[in-house]
């Protein structure tokens, strides 16, 4: 059965693909709109003049029209009109960020506090989100909300830390934030973060897994552009496959996890990652060793994710800054090794955000919704 569209609908529509469009093509005239959306130039006109009350978007000079030899008013979206914040919780630091609706960082501060599960910590970091807040003059009105980045698997929801040891976070639940602000507040798993990011920054992506090889190893599964967390919650938890049952302790509580293979806290300790790849680029033998062992386990860990999932894996998290394409063509040969077909080596993908993946990922869900919605705001 055929179902009615309201007039009020049909103009929403409009507004979302004018907006839509605006966003995708950064700078157009109202010509432009028109032509590409097949649209009348007083339905564009209307929906423009609303949109520029609204402070959606805005008018920025002017642009070169079909029309030979004339220019025309161009509109570009107010990329601030809202915002979103992401925080990283850490042991020792919490890191905030703002963002503007092109995901782009307008702000990024660290600050030093230690994590405790502890009313006076909550309080502390709920404080210093609001003096990042204030001091850059942001509005209450344009914060879509706080995304929270956590060391540990959460619920689908996003309000409640499923399994978070390595900060004994288990159990946590964003009300302990959310009492001190006034903005909506949202739990993200820190490698499904920086997945969100890759995602954002690459359009063409639609399958992959996300390996998140930083201080601590993780993982994210992308499927149709979607970051899968699985029927428990615990989807790519590759830390916790156990490699070596006589190994080293996991914070898990096993022994001889990937985690105790593969994290940058067991390659290189408290060194500094820049230390660490300058002695291995130069040859220093006990780095060059360390290193040619870790790539070594990297490429068995992804032999198994590779047989069970014939996607791209993307090497992402803070040591992927340091990979070079001889790196990859080690981890291909180790692969190749344990594989027992033989295929292209096309499906290592290097990240393309190393840096602040995970806190600016933290804040796109938020980002995400508002631009998914625009058009289809209350009082519509
Ligand atoms: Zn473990």
């Amino acid at each position: 059965m055929a179902s009615r569209i309201t007039p009020g609908q049909i103009k929403r529509n409009n507004r979302k693909l004018i907006y839509d469009y605006i966003y995708q093509n950064k700078r157009v005239s109202q010509q432009d709109i028109a032509y590409a959306l097949r649209l009348s130039r007083p339905t564009v006109a209307a929906s423009l003049t609303e949109m520029e009350e609204d402070g959606l978007v805005f008018r920025d000079g002017q642009v070169d029209s079909d029309q030979i030899g004339r220019k025309a008013v161009a509109y570009t979206i107010a990329d601030q009109h809202r915002i979103a914040i992401g925080v990283e919780l850490m042991r020792k630091v919490v890191k905030i960020i703002a963002v503007t609706l092109y995901g782009e960082v307008i702000m990024r501060e660290v600050y030093t506090i230690l994590f405790e599960k502890t009313e006076k910590y909550y309080k502390t970091v709920c404080d210093t989100i609001m003096e990042f807040i204030t001091k850059n003059d942001f509005q209450d009105e344009q914060i879509l909300g706080v995304g929270f980045a956590m060391q540990g698997l959460v619920t689908a929801d996003g309000k409640k830390v499923l399994y978070g040891v390595i900060l004994d976070c288990t159990g946590l639940t964003t009300d302990v934030f959310a009492r001190y602000l006034k903005y909506p507040c949202l739990f993200v798993h820190d490698p499904e973060g920086a997945a969100f990011s890759e995602l954002w920054v690459s359009p063409e992506l639609n399958d992959a897994i996300y390996l998140s090889l930083s201080r601590h190893l993780g993982g994210a599964l992308i499927a149709d552009r979607q970051v899968r967390s699985g029927k428990h919650g615990h989807n790519t938890t590759f830390e916790h496959i156990q490699m070596k049952p006589r190994g080293k302790l996991c914070y898990c509580g096993k022994r001889g996890c990937m985690e105790t293979l593969l994290s940058m806290k067991e390659l290189m300790g408290e060194r500094e990652p820049e230390d660490f790849f300058r002695a291995v680029r130069s040859g220093e033998a006990e780095e060059a060793a360390q290193w040619a062992e870790y790539l070594q386990n990297l490429g068995r860990l992804i032999s198994i994710i590779h047989l069970v999932n014939d996607v791209d894996i993307i090497l992402g998290g803070h040591l992927s800054a340091y990979l070079l394409p001889e790196d990859v063509e080690v981890l291909y040969r180790e692969v190749n090794q344990l594989v027992p077909f033989e295929e292209k080596n096309d499906y290592l993908l290097i990240s393309k955000m190393p840096r602040h993946s995970i806190t600016v990922g933290a804040a796109l869900p938020f980002v995400r919704e508002f631009l998914d919605h625009v058009g289809h705001e209350a009082g519509m």
